[in-house]
């Protein structure tokens, strides 16, 4: 359609292009084989011509551009049925007929399938511009007069058809990724690592589905636990730990099989569901008389078992398996190689969680909470780029108590909503007494529990400690675990949008724990995914955990995130991490969580090296 007087090409170029010999316009442009291909269909060999002469010597991300050439609309579509891996398609509209190019599309998109393929339509004349309607309904990329296209906006257009392109193909590898993710973390989540049995989680999930149908009558649980098991740990070292444990399991195994369910349901505890002929403390015991023999030496192993009796169909696996621990825990206190049964002496452990909250309360009341903050660095520069906040409690007598343990009673009570608010506002504080001493540029992570999440005023609450501190929200990050997903995604994402529509930045911690939601995951606008401490420290091990962090990096890659480890403590580990190509590292390695006075100190210090 265009005159050679006329090509398409209407910049500096074309004096050039007017004097070139035929082969210095040769039609491919590059063609190495991870080059973009580019589809170019029109019936004047003209725009063929200039077209490669245009692109000539172009890359687009990285990539060279390698142009295929059709001259109908046949051509094309044969072409296509060939070479799938094209990302653009330049598509005279108007060929053999006046709705060619149309119809060319329609084809593309129905019949061959190819939704990601990108479609840029060029016309000779303005007056032949498709409806709107036609645009959105084919997913047309871009509509160009050829004359519009000078060398650089056809550049420009080819730029941006091709980002686009990548990011659907992109997709749906992260889709394949995403199933495999799944199905590995739902393996991790199910068998115990170690000694290949189930593990706490398998064994929870058998109690619930097998409660229901009244298969418990007359069956117990038993926990058994090793004396000393950390002492031996200390004195022998972890291989002959994770030995005599082995040989444990192999024990129990043999005894009981066929009889029940085994399952690694902690470190040194194995439980065991049967009937109560099997499963009592005689012919537990029983089984642990002969010593064991680990490396060739004979070693005798006392334990201390909890059962209970699993009569009671109403009661969840979980509330099953706290009751057993609660009778081992009654077994331990008397002493090493007891016994004991769950009663509804209950109320005693009731009655401690009660104490523990009532604690807490007091400890709040009376300041004894503190924060501790644990720098995170940037694996490729060793530059501190923030630090996370961590509550700490001592008691009256100088013992800590672990958030493990009043974070869970903090959250039954509520009484999370007002430590989790004092904690924002000393994180805030501690930003703005970095600030005094001319340290800028580091974030606050601050932990937020899914019940405080969940709490209407939660956002109110954020801003008015920012307000009342002067801290500007960017220095800011809120930690939020994959268990807000009860609150609805809806809920969650509305929620997660203002935030980040304030400056805050979000995280989501211990990444890969609460597998369950993982397929929400693109739908959390999040700035950064941290990978759980239990994949990272299995990453030197070469075992599943290794290939769970090497699957998740790539996956908060895709979705726009940066990835932090959680929990490294060797050089060796974050080695392996920053080949992953993950970004961010926290843990013993850098730095434990420090009061805020060594942390000013260690910024210091780290920042004056490291500039
Ligand atoms: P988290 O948010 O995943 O915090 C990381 C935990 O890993 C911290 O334990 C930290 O001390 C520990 N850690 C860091 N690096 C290493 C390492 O190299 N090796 C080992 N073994 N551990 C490392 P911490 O302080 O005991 O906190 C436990 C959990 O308690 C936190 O896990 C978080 O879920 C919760 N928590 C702590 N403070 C708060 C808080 O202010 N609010 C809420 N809602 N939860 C909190
Ligand atoms: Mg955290
Ligand atoms: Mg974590």
């Amino acid at each position: 359609m265009e005159l050679r007087q006329s090509p398409p090409f209407m910049d500096d170029d074309l004096l050039e292009f007017m004097d070139a010999e035929p082969e210095s316009s040769a039609l491919a442009v590059g063609d190495t084989p991870d080059a973009w291909r580019i589809l170019v269909v029109d019936d004047d060999p003209d725009v063929h011509e200039s077209t490669a002469y245009g692109l000539r010597g172009l890359d687009i991300e990285g990539r060279r551009l390698h142009l295929l050439h059709a001259h109908s609309a046949a051509d094309a579509l044969t072409i296509l049925r060939y070479e799938r891996d094209v990302a653009v398609v330049l598509l005279d509209v108007v060929m053999e007929t006046d709705d060619a190019g149309l119809t060319m599309v329609t084809a593309i998109r129905g019949e061959l399938g190819m939704t990601h393929i990108r479609i840029i339509l060029r016309t000779g004349q303005p007056g032949q511009a498709p409806e709107i309607d036609t645009i959105r309904r084919y997913d047309i990329n871009d509509y160009k007069t050829k004359s519009e296209l000078t060398r650089t906006k056809l550049y420009t257009t080819l730029t941006t058809s091709i980002r686009s392109y990548d990011q659907l193909r992109r997709l749906d590898a992260l889709y394949a990724t995403n199933l495999e993710l799944v199905a590995r973390l739902r393996d991790y989540a199910f068998v115990d690592r170690l000694l290949g049995l189930p593990n706490r989680t398998a064994f929870v999930q058998h109690l619930d589905d097998t409660s229901q149908s009244g298969l418990h009558a007359g069956q117990s649980i038993g926990l058994m636990d090793v004396d000393q098991f950390a002492e031996t740990n200390d004195m022998f070292g972890h291989v002959y730990g994770d030995l005599l444990l082995a040989a444990i399991a192999r024990r129990l195994a043999e005894v009981h099989a066929g009889r029940g369910l085994l399952a690694r349901v902690a470190g040194d505890t194995f439980a065991l569901l049967g009937d109560d002929a099997w499963v009592n403390p005689r012919v537990l015991r029983a089984v642990f008389e002969e010593p064991f023999e680990i490396e060739g030496v004979l070693r005798p192993v006392s334990i201390c078992m909890g059962f209970v009796r699993c009569d009671d169909a109403a009661v969840s696996g979980l509330d099953l398996l706290k009751n057993a621990s609660i009778a081992l825990k009654r077994a331990k206190e008397s002493g090493q190689g007891r016994s004991a049964y769950y009663s509804l002496e209950v109320g005693v452990a009731t009655r401690e969680r009660t104490r523990l909250l009532h604690g807490l309360q007091k400890a709040f009341d009376h300041e004894r909470l503190f924060v501790v903050y644990q720098p995170q660095v940037s694996l490729q520069t060793g530059r501190p780029i923030g630090v996370e906040a961590l509550v700490r409690w001592r008691t009256e007598d100088g013992q800590f108590v672990p958030p493990d343990q009043f974070i869970p009673v903090a959250e039954q009570s509520g009484l999370i909503v007002a430590i989790g608010a004092w904690v924002l506002r000393t994180s805030l504080h501690a930003i703005g007494q970095l600030r005094a001493r001319g340290i800028t540029g580091i974030r606050v992570a601050v932990n937020v529990s899914s019940v405080q999440f969940a709490q209407v005023q939660f956002l109110a609450m954020v801003d008015e400690a920012l307000r009342d501190t002067g801290i500007s929200p960017d220095c800011l990050e809120l930690e939020i675990t994959e268990s807000v997903a009860v609150m609805g995604m809806v809920r969650v994402a509305a929620l997660l949008r203002e935030i980040k529509a304030r400056g805050i930045a979000v995280a989501i911690d211990d990444f890969g724990t609460g597998f369950s939601s993982l397929s929400y995951l693109d739908q959390l606008p999040a700035d950064r995914l941290k990978i759980d401490r239990a994949f990272v420290t299995s990453l030197d091990s070469g075992r599943l955990g290794a290939r769970i962090a090497e699957m998740i990096v790539p996956l908060g890659h895709q979705l726009g995130m940066l990835v932090l480890a959680e929990g490294v403590e060797t050089e060796a580990q974050a080695t392996i991490l920053r080949d992953l190509g993950c970004d961010e590292a926290q843990g013993y390695l850098y730095a434990k969580p420090m009061p805020i006075d060594e942390l000013l100190l260690w910024l210091e210090q780290r920042l004056g090296t490291v500039l």
